[in-house]
C-alpha cells in the first residue's frame, strides 16, 4: 500500500453549468461537450491526472474513487431548504442559486460527490488508512457559505469533510491552510465561533471576495483567536509566501498543534493564473507541502480548490503529489526559469515581508 491515496472521480470533471453533450441533457452516463464557459472549467483537474499517468505517478499511489456525501453529511453543514433548491433544480435542467454558480443537471450529485473524495481524504488519514492523501474535488468548495454558494463553490468540501469526521469523533483540533489565491470566506464563516478548527487563509487582498479577508477577522467567541488572515499585496511571489510560510503559518499551527492539518490548495497563485496577481512557481507549492509535512510527520490532507491556467496547473499539483508520496518521478517545472526571471526584486520582497512582520507580531502574540 502506497502512503499517499489519491480520490478523484471521472464525474468530477463533468460539471459545469449548460451541460449538454449535443442535444442530450447530461443525466449520469453521458460527458458535456462545453464546460460552460466559466474559468472554473474541468481541463486544469484533469490535466493533472492526465498528466499524472503520463508521468507513472499515478501508477505509484493510490488512486482511488469514493462515495458521494451522503444527506446526512451535506446537512451537518448545510440547511436542507438549500439542499432542497440545488437538487430540484439539478434534477431538472440545472440553474444557479448563488454568485458564479452555474450547475447543469445532475450537478447536485456531482457536488456531493467532489465532497465525498474529500470526506474519504480526511477519514482515510484520520483512520491511518494513508500517511497523507490528496483530493481531486471538483467543484471547488471554500467560497461556500452554508445557505449561499458563490465562487464557483456549491458546497463546501472541507467543512463536510471535518464534521463527518466530528461525527465519528476522530479528531479533538483539525486546521485549514487554504493557499488558494482568494479568501477562503466560506470556511471562515463555518468555523468562525468554533476553537476546534483552525482557519488560515493566506491570499491576495481584496481579490475575491472584495469586503472579506481582513486581518481583523480573528474569530468570535470561543472561537475569538482562531481565524488567521494574512492578505498580501499583488505581485507576491516565492519568496514571500515561504517567508509567511515560516513565520506566520507554521508557528501559529505549532501552538495550535492539530490531529490534522488539510490544505485548501488552489494553484491560482501562480504567476500564470488569469484569475490573480501572484508569482508564485512549482517549486513554491512544493515547497510549501513539503514544509507542512515536515511539522505533521508527513500526515497531510490536501483538497484541490481553484487554479485556472490549464498549461500550468497540471504541474503544481503534480509537484505537490511528489512530495505527498516521496516519489522521484518528476514532471518538472517548464516554465521555472522564466517564472523566475520575473519574481519580484529583492526591495519589493523586503517591502511584503515588512507587513508579513506586522501580521506576525499581531497574530503570534494572541494565538
Ligand atoms: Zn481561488
Amino acid at each position: 500500500m502506497s502512503r499517499t491515496a489519491f480520490y478523484w472521480d471521472e464525474k468530477c470533471f463533468w460539471h459545469a453549468g449548460n451541460n449538454y453533450a449535443q442535444l442530450a441533457p447530461v443525466r449520469k452516463l453521458v460527458q458535456p461537450m462545453v464546460a460552460g464557459g466559466l474559468p472554473e472549467a474541468p481541463e486544469t483537474k484533469r490535466r493533472l491526472k492526465n498528466l499524472m499517468d503520463v508521468t507513472g505517478l499515478s501508477t505509484e499511489i493510490d488512486m482511488l474513487n469514493g462515495a458521494a456525501a451522503t444527506t446526512a453529511d451535506l446537512t451537518r453543514v448545510h440547511p436542507e431548504s438549500y439542499l432542497q433548491k440545488f437538487k430540484a433544480l439539478s434534477d431538472e435542467l440545472g440553474g444557479e442559486l448563488g454568485l458564479r454558480t452555474p450547475f447543469g443537471p445532475g450537478g447536485y450529485d456531482i457536488a456531493a460527490l467532489s465532497a465525498g473524495l474529500c470526506k474519504h481524504a480526511v477519514i482515510d488519514v484520520l483512520t491511518a488508512q494513508h500517511t497523507n492523501a490528496y483530493a481531486l474535488s471538483r467543484p471547488p468548495g471554500h467560497h461556500c457559505l452554508p445557505d449561499w454558494p458563490n465562487g464557483f463553490c456549491l458546497l463546501n468540501n472541507i467543512a463536510i469533510a471535518i464534521e463527518a469526521a466530528k461525527a465519528l469523533s476522530l479528531f479533538n483540533r483539525i486546521a485549514v491552510v487554504d493557499w488558494d489565491v482568494h479568501h477562503g470566506n466560506g470556511t471562515e464563516h463555518i468555523f468562525y465561533d468554533r476553537n476546534d478548527v483552525l482557519t488560515i487563509s493566506i491570499h491576495q487582498e481584496r481579490c475575491y471576495p472584495q469586503d472579506t479577508g481582513a486581518t481583523d477577522a480573528r474569530g468570535n467567541g470561543d472561537g475569538a483567536g482562531y481565524n488567521v488572515n494574512i492578505p498580501l499585496s499583488p505581485g507576491c511571489g516565492h519568496n514571500s509566501y515561504l517567508y509567511a510560510m515560516d513565520n506566520l503559518i507554521i508557528p501559529t499551527l505549532d501552538s495550535y498543534n492539530p490531529d490534522l492539518v488539510i490544505v485548501a490548495c488552489g494553484f491560482d497563485a501562480s504567476g500564470y493564473d488569469p484569475l490573480s496577481r501572484m508569482m508564485c512557481s512549482v517549486e513554491t507549492f512544493r515547497l510549501m507541502t513539503r514544509k507542512l509535512m515536515q511539522l505533521t510527520d508527513n500526515k497531510l490532507v490536501v483538497v484541490h480548490e481553484g487554479g485556472y491556467s490549464e498549461m500550468y496547473v497540471p504541474f503544481c499539483g503534480h509537484a505537490v503529489v511528489e512530495e505527498l508520496s516521496g516519489s522521484r518521478t518528476t514532471a518538472g517545472d517548464p516554465m521555472q526559469a522564466r517564472i523566475n526571471g520575473q519574481q519580484p526584486n529583492s526591495r519589493v520582497d523586503a517591502f511584503h515581508q515588512s507587513l508579513i512582520d506586522e501580521m506576525v507580531d499581531k497574530f503570534l502574540s494572541a494565538v
